[in-house]
């Protein structure tokens, strides 16, 4: 499966987080989700992130993106962050 390892992320952690209500509405076209699925496979954190946030999934039917409060924005970029600290050592 070399093809697969040579195809470089579009997406940075930050970037899921935007995608993350189309992804869970399934408004996201084919190849986002596609290149958002690549970008899970090599990043558990953002894995995580989706389980959590498809709980609270119902932010993504009352607000859009652009509307979530930047309490809670920032605490979700948070989240990603500390992930990715734990992930380095
Ligand atoms: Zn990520």
């Amino acid at each position: 499966m070399e093809e697969k390892k040579q195809r470089r992320h579009r997406h940075t952690c930050q970037g899921v987080v935007d995608l993350l209500c189309d992804y869970l509405e399934g408004d996201l076209p084919s190849d986002e989700e596609t290149d958002l699925g690549i970008h899970m496979e090599d990043c558990p954190p953002c894995v995580a992130f989706l389980n959590t946030y498809r709980k609270t999934s119902q932010v993504c039917r009352l607000l859009s993106p652009e509307d979530i409060p930047p309490e809670l924005r920032e605490r979700l970029e948070r989240f990603l962050k500390e992930s990715q600290k734990k992930r380095r050592g």
